[in-house]
């Protein structure tokens, strides 16, 4: 008989429902996949590992054996928050088309700051003709606070496409072919010389606000800054003076503390701020269900488990 792997996910009933056909059509000959209330208890008593997606954790818990579960998201700072640290491992979603879909919305992004698209925005509600001078891409340097799955591909495509390209990360790193840097002094010397600043990190309780007063008076006059990551990662009424004072010249958001953004909230009508509703790379349910089932079907098959959150850093 096949294993039944669990999907609990919060999901609305379509999406998971949809998710439910994507996985268990991949896992289709080595596993079932049920939905958390279509499991037996003996179902339950029986799982070992588990697919997640905003799951409730009471519903985690009551699988009981579960030595680790599979998380559709690559970011996983929801599930370090609520499952216990004695729970069950922690395995985050690491796709090869999710790191080129973010690299491709970076890219885009960094372009529309680079030709001044916010400006000509505003220029043409005004019916304004009017041009501003041309820099090059190679005059245009772009800083990565983050560098893994997602900032390494980002800092290639933003290189292919001539701009400098700098990464700073929490430990020491060598890429070829891009300067990087780590810890305190790093982050000021990416500062000093990035005119676009690009968010690439996890939300942890280190990167929580550290973006913040402190950190902006480090960046360049006029620079601009992307977050794809996660909003707490800064810090808004800092974000919003550092760009009212004339400091930062735009701010591109495609996260927020809570989403969907309020409809009170400044951003939305801030004209120094492009608001995205969390869209910069979203999970692709064909390509992901297959990294699942293949971390699967390798656990089902020698035991061995994919590479863990450590939860002592969060990431
Ligand atoms: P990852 O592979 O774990 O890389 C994280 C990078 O951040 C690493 O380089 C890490 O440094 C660095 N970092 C972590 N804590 C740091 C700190 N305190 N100071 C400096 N650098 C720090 O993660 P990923 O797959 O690239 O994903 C990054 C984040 O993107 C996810 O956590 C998620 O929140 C977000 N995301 C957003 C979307 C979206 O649609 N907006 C989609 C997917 C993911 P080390 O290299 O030294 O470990």
């Amino acid at each position: 008989m096949k294993p039944v792997i669990p999907f609990v996910s919060n999901a609305d009933g379509a999406e998971r429902q949809a998710w439910r056909t994507a996985l268990q059509e991949v896992l289709k000959d080595i596993a079932d996949v049920k939905t958390f209330e279509e499991l037996t208890p003996d179902e339950c008593e029986a799982a070992k590992v588990a697919i997640v997606a905003n799951p409730d954790p009471a519903e985690v818990a009551a699988l009981k054996n579960l030595i680790w579960v599979q998380s559709l998201w690559a970011g996983v700072e929801r599930l370090v928050g609520e499952l216990p640290e004695d729970g069950p491992l922690i395995v985050r979603l690491t796709d090869p088309q999710l790191a080129d879909t973010m690299a491709e919305a970076v890219l885009a992004w960094t372009l529309y700051l680079h030709r001044d698209m916010p400006r000509y925005a505003q220029q043409q509600s005004r019916k304004m003709w009017k041009s501003h001078q041309l820099k090059l891409p190679e005059e245009r340097t772009v800083g990565l606070l983050g560098m893994g799955n997602l900032g390494i591909k980002s800092a290639q495509r933003l290189k292919a496409n001539g701009f400098p390209v700098t990464g700073w990360s929490r430990n020491k790193k060598s890429i070829a072919g891009i300067e990087t840097s780590h810890g305190p002094e790093g982050l000021k010397s990416l500062l000093a010389q990035s005119d676009i600043v690009v968010v690439l990190m996890p939300l942890t309780a280190e990167t929580r606000g550290m973006i913040g007063a402190e950190t902006f008076a480090h960046f360049k006059i006029g620079a601009s800054l992307i977050n794809f990551a996660r909003g707490p990662i800064i810090d808004t009424p800092a974000l919003l003076s550092t760009l009212d004072s004339g400091h930062l010249s735009h701010a591109v958001l495609d996260v927020f503390d809570q989403e969907p953004l309020p409809e009170e909230h400044p951003y939305w009508v801030h004209d120094k701020v492009t608001v995205l509703p969390h869209i910069s790379a979203p999970t692709i349910t064909s390509t992901a269900a297959k990294i699942v089932a293949g971390n699967i079907e390798q656990y089902l098959k020698t035991g061995a488990i994919p590479a863990a959150v450590d939860r002592t850093r969060g990431y």
